[in-house]
């Protein structure tokens, strides 16, 4: 035997799942097809959101939350409706989770030395419906070093174990991999040695076969993340009930997240489900200084940007900045007249874009991800003006647009289109009866009143909700036009997995020596998340499921 245990994927599901079997004096074999540079895989760029539930931080700014709630709004945003069959681990998995959530997460993170910032975010506001989808309360934590800080832990863990002789990084190049069995049961992995390459984290390497290797151990976790890299197969198991798939979309993850060992453990007999729910965003823009291939980064919305679509019109409600990403993807591409376009558009003012624009991204929070304090308060407390990174968006960024005037915007955002031509009349009229609202501190329009409600709690009066004003008044400007793409980031299906993380196969029973976790699994279950996410729940899925491969695997090679 090469180890007790391979693990398959050296993301943050397959370091914690590594750090479980370490610290109980298991050897591992950690295999990946990416050089020891990208180690931590997408945590690494992630913002490090992490879904946490009626947390000391809430509560110091004024959040009243519970378990209940929170388990009411994720029932209500994950609408489980095969529960019989495909969702039947799912379910589980999900309120295992929120307990998790509730309960030991914060003080297991702190084990670790993962720390929270004290403004706590509001991410998926929801569709407006209390039973229906989305967070009734902030829960986006940040943890403090983002998601690089979230992955650092575990990678200095399984660099120690390496020193000590319990882990091996395996095999020295990198590896394409598929797991085989004897009997029925899990037993080793084997694959196609790729020729080295040195290239930095996060871009695109080299597929170039030199070799073939073979691994042998006791039991095999998969941990292989996702399918956003990969458009063919995001187009591929695109539901129905989202439209067509756009023809071109921004990539919200590295190429090396290619889905592949999806069809693999397929192929191989593995249960895979809920493979047509996924999570993909529509504030997608195109990176100016990109790392991998068509990369793109997520603007985090605040909830006060005119959100317009290919032709020109104010989307309906719940499709509103930072409400409902589902929703809004689904409007915009079943709608007939706007689903042959690709794109939407945010038109904004200097005042929004300053204290409501954040981009998701380790990268794009420097200061945050460096753990400096001082830039962190002098930047977004004390600072004038949007974050740096911002600002340099809408500098270099493709998609942005700068006007003193409505019509010279317009003028400038049908440049960056092929679509007919927007009628600057026609948006001008939107807004001004848009603005019109502002005279009262309550209103009839539904993204007026958002605003109004989301001034009532204290983290984003301060830190996240600019105060309500004319976007066509000249001294809260000038505008900006945010040209608006999808951007793909997630699978929320997966190989289904028990409590245990124990692949199941095809009769719906354990694969003896076989354990899926992370994003591969549906981030627990075959699809822990159900049909739409609360958002910071993707890093904690893998913390959980990936915790859970570990001891399981443990347990059965001790
Ligand atoms: C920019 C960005 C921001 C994000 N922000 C947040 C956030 O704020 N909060 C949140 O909760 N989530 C966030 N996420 C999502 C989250 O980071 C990911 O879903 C999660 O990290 C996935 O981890 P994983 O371990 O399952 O898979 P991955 O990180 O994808 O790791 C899988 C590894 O397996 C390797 N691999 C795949 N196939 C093979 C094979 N056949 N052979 C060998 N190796 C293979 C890959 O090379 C990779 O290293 C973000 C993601 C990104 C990209």
């Amino acid at each position: 035997m090469d180890a007790d245990v391979i693990v398959v994927g050296a993301g943050l599901a397959g370091l914690v799942a590594a750090h479980e079997l370490t610290s109980r004096g298991r050897k591992v074999a950690l295999v990946d097809q990416e050089n020891a540079a990208n180690l931590g895989g997408q945590a690494y760029w992630s913002f490090g959101g992490l879904f946490l539930v009626d947390s000391p931080e809430q509560r110091r700014l004024g959040v009243k939350d519970s378990f209940d709630l929170a388990w009411s709004d994720w029932q209500g945003s994950a609408g489980f409706d095969r529960t019989e069959d495909e969702d039947s681990w799912a379910v589980r998995w999900a309120r295992a989770y929120v307990e998790f959530a509730a309960g030991e997460k914060r003080s297991w993170l702190a084990g670790h030395g993962i720390s929270l910032l004290p403004t706590v975010g509001w991410a998926e506001r929801g569709d407006l419906r209390a039973g229906g989808h989305g967070n009734s309360v902030p829960r986006f934590h940040i943890a403090w070093g983002t998601g690089t800080g979230v992955v650092a832990p575990f990678a200095d863990h399984a660099r120690q174990a390496a020193r000590d002789g319990l882990l091996t990084f395996h095999p020295p190049a990198t590896a394409w991999t598929s797991w085989w069995s004897r009997n029925g049961t899990a037993r080793g992995v084997r694959g196609t040695l790729l020729a080295p390459d040195d290239s930095p984290r996060g871009v695109a390497s080299n597929r170039d076969a030199v070799g073939e290797f073979e691994l042998t151990a006791q039991a095999v976790i998969v941990t292989s993340g996702g399918i956003g890299a990969d458009h063919d197969i995001v187009r591929r198991y695109w539901p129905e009930r989202l439209g067509t798939p756009p023809a071109r979309m921004v990539t919200g993850v590295p190429a090396y997240v290619d889905g592949r060992m999806l069809d693999i453990s397929a192929e191989a007999g593995v249960r895979l489900v809920n493979r047509d729910r996924m999570w993909h965003y529509t504030e997608g823009i195109q990176n100016w200084n990109p790392v991998w291939p068509g990369h793109g980064i997520r603007i985090l919305p605040g909830p006060s940007s005119i959100w317009l679509d290919a032709l020109g019109r104010r989307l309906p409600e719940p499709c509103l900045p930072g409400y409902d990403t589902l929703s809004t993807l689904r409007h915009l591409r079943t709608t007939e007249d706007i689903a042959p376009y690709d794109h939407s558009w945010f038109v904004l003012t200097r005042k929004i874009i300053e204290k409501e624009f954040a981009l998701s991204g380790s990268e794009q929070n420097p200061d945050i991800t460096a753990k400096d304090g001082k830039a962190v308060l002098r930047d977004r407390l004390f600072g004038k003006g949007a974050p740096g990174p911002v600002r340099d968006f809408v500098r270099h960024g493709a998609d942005f647009v700068v006007a003193d005037t409505l019509e010279r915007l317009v003028e400038k955002m049908n440049k960056l289109t092929d679509a007919p031509p927007l009628d600057a009349a026609g948006i001008r009229r939107q807004i001004e009866a848009r603005d019109l609202q502002l005279d009262n501190s309550y209103s009839k329009d539904a993204q007026v009143q958002g605003i109004h409600n989301a001034r009532r709690y204290i983290g984003d009066r301060l830190g996240r909700v600019a105060a309500p004003h004319r976007v066509l008044d000249p001294a809260a400007g000038p505008l900006i036009g945010v040209k608006l793409h999808i951007l793909t980031r997630k699978t929320l299906g997966g190989i289904q997995t028990d409590l245990d993380s124990r692949a199941l196969g095809l009769d719906g029973r354990p694969v003896e020596g076989l354990y899926a976790a992370g994003e591969v699994a549906g981030f627990g279950g075959g699809g822990v998340h159900g049909y739409n996410a609360l958002e910071g729940t993707f890093l904690g899925g893998c913390l959980f499921s990936g915790r859970a491969a570990g001891r399981a695997a443990a347990a059965q090679t001790a």
